[in-house]
Formats: structure tokens, sequence, C-alpha cells
């Protein structure tokens, strides 16, 4: 009697042999018609929901479970205000080492990539940026770490320390200014300052900083001579 993780397992081991057979072309192939398949099971899906919606119950896109409407969260972004997993599936995948890679390993620098790389094909999508697709080159998880020890594991601007893996990646000038989506053209920020920087150049940003602290050391100033209370 074989276990269900062994038999997981087993059937993992036969689907790598068969893709490791397969050439180029036929790979390719199988990716379109599975990708077919699955955006049809997923127009299926969206329809079933909405006429579930009156029965106040909700298939999963993981499980493919009926459940009830209140075994999924209400975050979702999805049009039915519903997440697409049920509430079980999404703490599996969200606990799983594909979703939380181990802290700073290959698969780590990978995802980090991986979240700059789809935010810039979301940005493409919502506003026209010129001919940028055309030099569209995917930054890979070595390029960020490359950057990072470039950086000496410090933001460029408040020399914070990004060894806690809180760090954004930047466009030092912005794609809505004609920068591109390439190594060269990028910087990892912390957070507070990407924020700030938001889409201004480099050039921009230190100055609107020289105007802050010009500001700022004016309100000091001013409170040493009025101080409140
Ligand atoms: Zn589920
Ligand atoms: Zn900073």
């Amino acid at each position: 009697m074989i276990g269900k993780e062994q038999k997981l397992k087993l059937n993992r081991e036969r689907n790598v042999r068969y893709r490791a057979k397969l050439t180029p072309a036929q790979k390719q192939a199988k990716y379109l018609k599975d990708r077919v398949r699955l955006l049809e099971q997923r127009k299926q899906r969206i329809s079933q929901n909405d006429v579930l919606l009156t029965e106040d119950k909700r298939i999963c896109s993981r499980c493919f479970k009926k459940k009830s409407l209140s075994e999924f969260s209400t975050k979702g972004i999805c049009k039915s205000k519903y997440t697409d997993m049920c509430d079980i599936c999404r703490i599996k995948i969200y606990k799983s080492e594909a979703y939380t890679p181990i802290f700073m390993t290959e698969t780590w620098w990978r995802k980090k990539a991986y979240c700059a790389n789809s935010c810039f094909m979301q940005r493409i999508k919502r506003i026209k940026i010129g001919n940028i697709t055309n030099t569209f080159k995917k930054v890979s998880g070595p390029d960020v770490l490359q950057l990072y020890t470039k950086q000496s594991a410090k933001c460029v601007y408040c020399d914070k320390d990004l060894s806690d893996g809180m760090f954004q990646i930047d466009h030092i000038t912005p794609l809505s200014k004609q920068g591109t989506h390439s190594i060269e053209n990028l910087q990892l920020l912390c957070i507070e300052c990407n924020r700030l920087k938001h889409t201004t150049t480099d050039t921009e940003f230190r100055s609107l900083l020289k105007d802050y602290y010009r500001r700022l050391s004016q309100v000091i100033e001013h409170e040493d001579k009025e101080p409140h209370g």
C-alpha cells in the first residue's frame, strides 16, 4: 500500500522524466495546450461561481471543492470581492516554500527578481510606455544579489541597513520618464525612500531631499524659539 505523499512523489518524478524527453517544439505545444485548458477551466469556474453566489457558495480555484462563502476571505481583488482560493488552500500556499522561500537562498533572490519583473509587466499593461517592450529583459535573481552586494546592503539615499530583506527594487530613471527595465537602471531602496521617491528621477529626488532638509531645519529652529506646550 503506497501512501499519499509517496504517490505524489512518484507522479512528480514520472512527469519530470516525461518532460525531459520532449523536444522544445513539443514543450511549447504542451505549454500552450495546458494554458488553454486552464483558461477554459477558469472561465467555467467564474460562471459557476456567479450562479453559486445566490446559494452563498463558491468553488475554490485550487482544491475545486464547493464551499460556503464564509470559508473564503473577502480581501480578494476579483470581481466578486471574495478570494479565488479557500482559506485552507491559501494558508497552505503561503506556508509553502515556494511562497516564502528560505531567507537569502537562491529561490529567495529569484522571487525578489520575479516581483520586480511582474510589477513591470503590470505597469506596461496599465500605461503605455513607448517601445520599452522591445528592450525588455527580465531581471534575474543573481542580478538582484549583485545589486545588493554592490550597495553593501545599504539603501542608496539613507544608508539604512537592508540585510533584513526589507527593500524594494527601484528604477533610477522611472519607467514613466523613459527609463528602462534593466539592471543598469535599477537600485535597491528601503521601503520609505522608495515611497518618497515615487516617480522622480535620481537627480530630482536628491534635490527634493535637500529641499526637505532646508524646510526641516527651519521648522526645528522655529520650534526651538517658541517651544510648544
Ligand atoms: Zn481550496
Ligand atoms: Zn532609504
